[in-house]
């Protein structure tokens, strides 16, 4: 895998956030050029926190996370600025953050603008190759926010992200908010995307399904911690984690192929305010031992290319 990708980034120890409510402990993982990361866990397991936080909009009380040799977390807020356009967001719902009052030419103009990038004929043709490469008219560029639907708006902020040129977008459920049909246009577009621009997507999700079908490798999040990583085909053939196991046997074709029966998690997922001590998982897992209790399982590759944080495995 090293060779396939030069390293990215490595996102590494993000932990313990400031603010109390989201409390991701302990995620690191890396991110290869050209590839498509998935995080996956249930809502409450720290995905969107982790994706937030490379962005240093939520800021982390320890941690790294090392784009191009620099750790992003050290460097100055100017020297910041110079990467932060290399790493976009896009999020579920794009609508809430476009300016009702302005036109969509504009809405996707502004960022290259205060960057100061081109004048004003090669911005708007800028814009105009945009609104076309996701998918949308020449006549939107004239069009106001709420005249778009669901997947427009996601075409919109997909749009946005790409005015900038950027080398890495973070898709914080891109598609949850969306009609299946229409989710499978913009998953699309985004593979579409990533080939011709050859971008490397962040893509979290709680979505099995979606995530199998974007992502070239994933990590599975449980309560702040990444409890299982692997090549998507090596997860989806053999999910080691009992965790894992659990979220795959509650998609329908799976079960029937892979899991003979559906895993039912007994509780909830507990508070990451006060996770469980040893394995995060224990109090959930239907096959936690005494062990599990009192003693943190190390994440380690058990298969090349196959992590997982597991006493018994
Ligand atoms: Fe379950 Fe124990 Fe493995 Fe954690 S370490 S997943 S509690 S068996
Ligand atoms: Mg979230």
């Amino acid at each position: 895998l090293e060779k396939k990708f030069p390293v990215y980034g490595t996102f590494g120890k993000l932990f313990g956030t400031k603010s109390h409510v989201n409390a991701v402990t302990d995620v690191s993982f890396r991110l290869y050029e050209g590839e498509t990361y998935g995080l996956v866990g249930e809502s409450g397991s720290g995905k969107s926190t982790t994706g937030r936080t490379i962005l240093g909009l939520t800021p982390a009380t320890s941690g790294q996370v090392i784009y191009q040799d620099q750790d992003l977390m050290k460097i100055s807020k100017n020297e910041f600025r110079k990467f932060r356009k290399d790493i976009q967001l896009v999020f579920q719902d794009p609508f809430s953050s476009l300016n009702p009052r302005k036109r969509i030419g504009h809405i996707l103009e502004e960022p290259l603008i205060i960057h100061k990038i081109g004048n004003q004929t090669e911005r708007e043709e800028q814009v105009y190759s945009i609104l076309k490469i996701v998918g949308l008219q020449p006549e939107h560029y004239f069009r106001y926010p709420h005249e778009f639907s669901g997947g427009q708006r996601q075409r919109l902020g997909l749009a946005r992200a790409l005015i900038m040129n950027p080398k890495i977008i973070i898709c914080d459920e891109p598609v949850s908010a969306l009609d299946v049909s229409i989710q499978s246009q913009i998953l699309n577009i985004l593979k579409q995307l990533q080939e011709d621009l050859k971008l490397t997507l962040l893509f979290i999700t709680h979505d099995i399904s979606v995530v199998r079908y974007i992502s070239d490798r994933i990590g599975i999040m449980y309560l702040g911690k990444i409890v299982e990583e692997a090549l998507t085909d090596d997860l989806f053939s053999e999910p080691l984690h009992p965790y894992t196991q659990a979220l795959f046997s509650a998609v329908p074709n799976f079960t029937r192929n892979r899991l003979k029966e559906r895993i039912i998690l007994k509780g909830e997922i507990p508070s990451p305010l006060s996770p469980p001590t040893g394995c995060v998982f224990h109090t959930r897992c239907p096959m936690a031992i005494e062990r599990c209790k009192v003693e943190v399982p190390a994440f380690r590759e058990v298969q090349a290319n196959h992590c997982v944080a597991c006493h018994l495995i």
